[in-house]
């Protein structure tokens, strides 16, 4: 069967087939990054606007790719939430609509559980039960996941997300928006031990997180510095040393405690080469392994709802979960753990 992904939930229009003999079969991105950097975060009004502009468009070009035609898609499935409301109303509207036109079900998927189960289309995929950590623009999430749906959460970033970390920390040191993967990248220049910064909430029992501190300790060694590229690559080097020792101590103890030796890694900082270094060494050393998303599927796209809304389609054939109704509803908070 083929699926067709819708994703709107943030500031990437992204739409994918996802094919159950053959994987993805078409996959189209467009992001409305350098719309939103002028103003130096995501503008509501203006996502959900382009999004507008841009969900058919890409619709007609994955068929193309996948040389399908309507009559050849099953379900549409599209990101019921979180995320922003106008966003995600975009989305919904049109895969409603599409499935009614084409009469055919529709699939509301949670964004998370898309970017949870995303390392599941590579090659080497990660089997049930695993510990996931998700990281990304808006969350930080370790969750033990028995099956899908059945996601226990072992803990939670009680401030700024990882990935949040990394924007706010790179709009401190001039580097844009969004800075994260630029930060890394001006971290690979950097030197280990010219500077040190703590690792938040790592001394005592526990499972949260809290990265809000380390943007007000990185802007008083910013401040202070002479602001040389080498002292920028230092400092970025820092930052992201603390960051990934703080999640590598975060896993290493939710992997214990869930008694698990598979960790599943996704969202956007998934795509950090120095966080993936260190968890697929963790992993190694308890004879197990790390699995992430290919590097494009790390952040929002279409081919992680598709594939997601795939394994929902499969549950509610099996009786858990309902298709969406002809109405179009969204949710821009929705709890992970209320999945069942
Ligand atoms: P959510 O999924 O929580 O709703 P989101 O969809 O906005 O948030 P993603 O698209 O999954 O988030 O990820 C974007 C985030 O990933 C940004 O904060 C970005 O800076 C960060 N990011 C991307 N690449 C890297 C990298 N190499 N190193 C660190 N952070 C990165
Ligand atoms: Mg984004
Ligand atoms: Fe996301």
């Amino acid at each position: 069967m083929k699926i067709l992904g819708i994703e709107t939930s943030c500031d990437e229009t992204g739409v994918a087939i996802y094919d159950s003999e053959k994987g993805i079969i078409g996959d189209a991105l467009y992001s409305q990054v350098e719309l939103h950097a002028e103003y130096g975060g995501v503008v509501p009004e203006l996502a959900s606007r382009d999004h507008v502009r841009k969900t058919i468009p890409l619709v007609q070009e994955v068929l193309k790719q996948a040389n399908c035609n309507q009559d050849d898609i099953d379900a549409i499935a599209y990101t019921k939430g979180p995320g922003l409301i106008g966003a995600l109303f975009v989305g919904a509207g049109v895969g409603r609509s599409l499935a009614y036109a084409w009469d055919i079900p529709a699939v509301g998927v949670h964004h998370m559980e898309g970017h949870l189960l995303a390392p599941m289309l590579e090659d080497d995929k990660p089997e049930f039960p695993f510990v996931a950590l998700l990281v990304s623009g808006g969350h930080t999430l370790l969750v033990d996941v028995e099956n899908l749906g059945q996601y226990h959460i072992l803990g939670e970033s009680i401030d700024d997300a990882a990935g949040e970390a990394f924007d706010k920390t790179a709009k401190i040191m001039g580097l844009g928006y969004p800075g994260g993967p630029a930060l890394a990248k001006l971290a690979e220049k950097g030197r280990a031990g010219i500077y040190k910064l703590p690792r938040p909430m790592t001394d005592r029992p526990g499972l949260d997180f809290s990265f809000s501190g380390l943007k007000t300790a990185v802007a008083n060694l910013y401040n202070s510095s002479d602001k040389s590229e080498q002292s920028l690559a230092d400092i970025a080097y820092a930052f992201q040393e603390a960051v990934v020792d703080t999640i590598f101590i975060k896993c290493r103890r939710a992997l214990e405690q869930a008694g698990r030796n598979r960790l599943v890694v996704s969202g956007g900082v998934s795509a950090n080469v120095a966080l993936r270094a260190k968890l697929s060494d963790l992993l190694e050393s308890k004879g197990g392994k790390a699995y992430y998303p290919r590097p494009k599927f790390c952040t929002d796209n279409g081919a992680m709802i598709a594939y997601a809304g795939f394994c929902r389609y499969q549950a509610i054939l099996k009786g858990q979960g309902e298709f969406e109704e002809p109405a179009v509803r969204a949710k821009p908070r929705w709890p992970i753990a209320e999945l069942s």
